[in-house]
């Protein structure tokens, strides 16, 4: 079969090649790829930054984002059928930790990413652990379905904190952050404010519901506050999907005393954040890994049915075919673009 592999520990070096079908586990599935989507983490193993140094062994199939048909099952497997369409958590957990048997096991440890710690699903078939498919909507369209993985992430940190009539800021609008932006406003917020560095995703965020959108290059998040009417202490609720250290610092210094942030972004370690904006202003703090399993899937899939399937459908700004891997990779390292697909 074909795949996409990082082939060498140098920036580049993504190649499409051929290898062996997997052998099927007694509780894996095999699944027949439709469409994968590149995610942030897949750029981050291309460029060969110091996380992917750590992080990534060569050679290996990257790509976690994907939908497919079922078309063989291990012979444990009960959960699923041949000829059915899934895609699936990419966190594969023990199952034998204390947060695993008592239903937490988004907090597992011994965590593996699937296309990080282990091959991945940029390739023609996946031999996919039966527990962790999700099992999908023929009426929800591929190109939504292929991109659950990060609407998961919008979903797990949007509705980590109330926003019913809260004001909510968001930093960052990339595909997570644009992602956010209609979960926000079903749940009832008020004022939406999304910053970025990007005039392209800002339009995209403005189009998706923000209520305001700052280019933090050329205004001050500070002065944009003073302007917007009724908020006068502050976001109640911060969503932080930038990775950006500014931003963050951004976010701390127009919280409302007692906000709460909910930190999905990747910060560089050198990010100092004031520590006396957060104890004296008494805010909470969040980190978010990933998706809850499965609880963010329910309900995720509960907000397509509702009719956010097609405002994700605007997030999916640029389709592939697989083997012009290298121009869809170039358009997600550029950032002129929502979700960028690949159709296998
Ligand atoms: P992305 O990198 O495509 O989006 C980040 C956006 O932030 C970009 O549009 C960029 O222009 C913008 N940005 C940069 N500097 C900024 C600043 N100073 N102010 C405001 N915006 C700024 O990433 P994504 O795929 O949308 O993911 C969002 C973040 O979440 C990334 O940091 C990613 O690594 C992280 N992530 C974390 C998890 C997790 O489980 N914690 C999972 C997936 C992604
Ligand atoms: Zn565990």
């Amino acid at each position: 079969m074909k795949a996409i592999i990082k082939q060498t520990p140098a920036p580049g070096g993504l190649v499409l090649t051929e290898v062996e079908v997997p052998t099927l586990g007694g509780t894996h599935v095999l699944v027949k790829i439709k469409k994968t989507a590149i995610c942030g983490t897949d750029i981050h193993i291309y460029n060969w930054d110091a996380w992917a140094q750590k992080t990534i062994k060569t050679p290996q199939i990257i790509g976690h984002e994907f939908v497919g048909e079922v078309v063989e099952v291990g012979k444990y497997v009960t959960n699923v059928k041949v000829g059915q369409l899934v895609s699936g958590e990419g966190h594969i957990v023990c199952q034998k930790c204390r947060h695993c048997i008592t239903g937490h096991p988004h907090l597992c440890r011994q965590t593996v990413g699937i296309g990080v710690n282990m091959d991945g699903v940029f390739s023609e078939y996946i031999a996919f652990p039966a527990e962790n498919i999700w099992i999908c909507d023929n009426n929800i369209s591929h190109d939504v379905l292929s991109v659950l993985d990060p609407l998961g992430n919008a979903t797990h940190t949007a509705l980590s904190f109330n926003v019913l009539g809260e004001d909510v800021l968001i930093t960052g609008a990339g595909p997570i952050g644009l992602m956010s932006i209609p979960i926000i406003k079903r749940a009832g917020a008020r004022h939406i404010v999304v910053t970025d560095i990007n005039p392209v995703r800002l339009e995209m965020a403005r189009n998706l519901g923000a209520t305001e959108v700052v280019d933090v290059r050329t205004e001050k998040l500070t002065d944009v506050v003073k302007s917007i009417k009724g908020m006068t202490e502050g976001f109640d609720v911060g969503l932080e999907m930038s990775g950006s250290a500014a931003a963050f610092n951004d976010m701390l210094n127009t919280m409302a005393n007692g906000g709460k942030m909910a930190i999905l972004g990747i910060l560089p370690e050198e990010t100092l954040p004031d520590w006396n904006k957060i104890i004296f202003n008494s805010l909470t703090l969040k980190g978010i890994y990933g998706r809850q399993m499965y609880d963010t899937w329910y309900r995720m899939s509960a907000l397509l049915h509702s009719g956010l399937d097609t405002e994700i459908e605007k997030i999916v700004t640029h389709r592939y075919h697989y083997q012009d891997f290298a121009e869809a990779f170039e358009v997600m390292r550029r950032g002129e673009c929502g979700k960028v697909v690949l159709d296998w």
